[in-house]
């Protein structure tokens, strides 16, 4: 057995074939998003493995569902340890179902403001992690012929705005990289659900998750608002994080999976805000964009 794990009675969790419901493996279960799909999955009749930094904030929600939930250490930065997870959990429950890529932080500053190692660090954690897990988990997945990947995107990886460049260019990535693999996946029938949530009331802009780049006072203007907004949405959003794992449910119940879920009233306004902007672009500039053809 490679990776450190927790159970409520700190023994390994059982093997074998008859492990109840579907199978998750999820990223950044200690709080938010992570934890309410594990609950919600738990209340469902699955089985969940439950991944977090530190397994120990996960101790009631094993406590509760002995049998089918299981937390174990995992750092997504960490991607050798991926490896790790995604073999025990098929070695104790023969199969991975559904895979989470929900760990995540928020970071706030200007593109200049954002130093190289701010964006390295969070492409870590965004893309790089997420990249190593679908590697990790899809040869199970194709074995068995079915299964789903779970991208915890954002409003933020489908438009963005000052403050956030770092951030979304991280969410974007996710969701290019997520695009392509629902279509190699699919004749494999593992479906690709991106989530895209706007504001909802997680630990996200609470003090100690949101991290914030040195400001220049050059940005005070355009970055400087949200610098003060976002950390002052805390406690107040909208957005229900357990409606979001119900929702999340739903849609991966459904025979025609969304390829992108945006969640909130403020993820579909902007949204479809942001698409309508999109292609009034692209037919402003049609013309000039056809315009570069060879004349023979
Ligand atoms: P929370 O801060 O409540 O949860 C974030 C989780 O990610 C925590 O469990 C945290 O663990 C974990 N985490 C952070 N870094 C790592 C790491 N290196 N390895 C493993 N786990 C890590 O926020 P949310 O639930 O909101 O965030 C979940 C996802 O939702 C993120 O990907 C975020 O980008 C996305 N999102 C959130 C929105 C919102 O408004 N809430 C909006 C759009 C997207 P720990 O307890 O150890 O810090």
């Amino acid at each position: 057995m490679n990776a450190e794990h927790r159970t409520n009675d700190g023994h390994a969790p059982a093997t074998g074939d008859g492990t109840p419901g579907r199978v998750w493996l999820i990223t950044g279960a200690s709080s938010g998003f992570g934890r309410a799909i594990a609950s919600a999955a738990l209340a469902a009749g699955d089985t969940v493995v439950a991944t977090a930094r530190r397994p120990e904030t996960l101790d009631d929600l094993v406590a509760a569902h002995p049998d089918r939930a299981v937390a174990v250490q995992l750092d997504v930065t960490d991607t050798a340890r991926i490896a790790d997870v995604v073999a025990d959990t098929v070695l104790w429950y023969g199969r991975i179902d559904v895979v989470v890529n929900n760990a995540g932080m928020g970071m706030i500053g200007a593109v200049e403001e954002t130093s190289d190692r701010e964006l390295r660090d969070l492409m870590d954690l965004h893309f790089f992690g997420p990249a190593a897990l679908v590697r990790a988990v899809l040869p199970h997945m194709r074995r068995n012929g079915s299964g789903a990947v779970v991208q915890m995107s954002s409003m933020g990886g489908r438009f963005t705005f000052p403050g956030v460049g770092a951030y979304s260019a991280t969410k974007f990535a996710l969701e290019g990289l997520s695009e392509a693999l629902a279509v190699e996946v699919a004749p494999h029938g593992i479906k690709v659900l991106i989530v895209e949530p706007g504001s909802f009331r997680t630990g996200f802009a609470g003090g100690g998750a949101l991290h914030q780049s040195a400001a220049l006072p050059a940005y005070e203007a355009t970055v400087g608002p949200v610098r003060s907004d976002l950390p002052g949405s805390d406690g107040k959003q909208e957005g229900d994080p357990a409606k979001a794992a119900t929702a999340i449910l739903t849609a991966l119940d459904a025979p025609d999976t969304p390829l992108r879920l945006p969640l909130g009233n403020d993820a579909a306004d902007a949204v479809l805000a942001a698409l309508d902007a999109s292609r009034a672009e692209v037919l402003t500039w049609e013309k000039l964009s056809r315009s570069t053809a060879f004349e023979d």
